[in-house]
């Protein structure tokens, strides 16, 4: 089989699928109070032609997918465009990545399913807190999601953004929450996609800053062994049940053995969370491209992966650093 190699020898085996722009909540780190401006319908990459980039992907060597947005489950019949992924037997994982307001009546379905990890993004453990972050009241819905998914077959992470002076006071509560629950936390380094730039904030909570908070509080951690191309830095809390990590999600340290693409709602192609994109595969499939010629674009183009997030930044063709909402990206 043909891979998908960059080159720094690095093979491309994981696709983060947005399946949607559009999300019911305003995270304020994501997007402005207004939203963002969401593209007409037909601009959307529909069921039939993501199912078939992934097929195409999966003969070239992705054997797992992340599904995410904007909000996957805000999308019309997205369980059975689950459904239909499933039949992919190329593929080792599929992952979803949500906000949880809109699942807890789907969880057996996921279950059913071959759905591996679910990361449920929570940034606060207090309703309050979380209004103010994603400025929406559904603390109450994403808890009880929270916890239906902990007692699930499916394997649990959450993923908490940290906020300078929003949420860092609560992450040893989020450790806390390790101590009998089967999940795992995931602090992520707040990045400026949020539709603005860089916030500006009193301290920056880097994966150095977040660490020293945690071992202020804690003792007795232990660090894991590394998985590779993992995305986070792995620890433990002696004698608790879950575990937790931290993203250096804008340090950007974990590029050298980045196995991850990514294709946005509308189809853009982009070889780093960092660049501008590169083509887009929608246009190219609306055009009539065949399989082959499908595979030979993503081969092509794959191989000039920038080596890393800084190196894909500086050469966005617009000139300009990151600020466009995550949402029209998928994280
Ligand atoms: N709506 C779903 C959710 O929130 O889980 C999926 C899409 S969301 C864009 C995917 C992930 O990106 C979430 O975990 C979210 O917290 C994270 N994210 C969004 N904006 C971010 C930012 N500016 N910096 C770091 N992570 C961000
Ligand atoms: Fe929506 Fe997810 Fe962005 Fe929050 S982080 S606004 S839930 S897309």
């Amino acid at each position: 089989m043909t891979k998908l190699i960059d080159n720094f020898g690095r093979q491309i085996t994981y696709l983060r699928l947005a399946v949607t722009d559009r999300c019911n909540l305003r995270c304020q780190y994501c997007m402005p109070a207004e939203g963002i401006d969401i593209v007409n319908r037909k601009e959307l990459l529909s069921y039939k032609e993501m199912y078939r980039i992934v097929r195409v992907l999966s003969e070239l060597g992705v054997n797992k997918v992340r599904l995410t947005g904007g909000e996957p489950f805000v999308r019309k019949d997205f369980i059975s465009f689950l459904e239909k992924l499933n039949y992919n037997k190329n593929l080792k994982e599929i992952n979803i990545t949500t906000n949880g307001a809109l699942i807890s009546n789907h969880i057996t379905k996921l279950e059913e399913l071959n759905i591996k990890n679910v990361n449920l993004s929570i940034d606060s453990l207090q309703a309050e807190n979380f209004k103010k972050i994603t400025r929406r009241d559904v603390f109450n819905e994403v808890y009880k999601t929270l916890e239906t998914l902990e007692k699930s077959t499916l394997n649990l992470k959450l993923n908490v953004v940290i906020q300078s002076g929003i949420n860092t006071n609560e992450i040893k509560d989020f450790i806390e929450l390790t101590k009998d629950k089967n999940l795992s936390v995931r602090f992520i380094e707040e990045m400026p996609f949020n539709g603005k730039g860089l916030r500006k904030t009193k301290e920056k909570w880097t994966f150095n800053r977040i660490l020293q908070e945690i071992n202020s509080h804690f003792n007795t951690i232990k660090k894991l062994p590394e998985g590779k191309s993992s995305t986070s830095k792995n620890y433990k809390t002696k004698g608790y049940k879950g575990s937790f990590g931290i993203i250096p999600a804008f340090t950007r340290t974990i590029c050298s053995d980045c196995n991850r693409i990514r294709i946005t709602a509308t189809g853009l192609f982009k070889n780093c969370l960092f660049d501008d994109g590169v083509f887009n595969i929608r246009d190219f499939i609306r055009n009539g491209a065949s399989d082959d010629e499908i595979k030979q674009v993503f081969i092509e183009t794959i191989s000039k992966k920038p080596k890393n997030g800084f190196i894909a930044e500086a050469q966005r063709k617009s000139g300009k650093k990151v600020s466009e909402s995550m949402s029209t990206i998928g994280g």
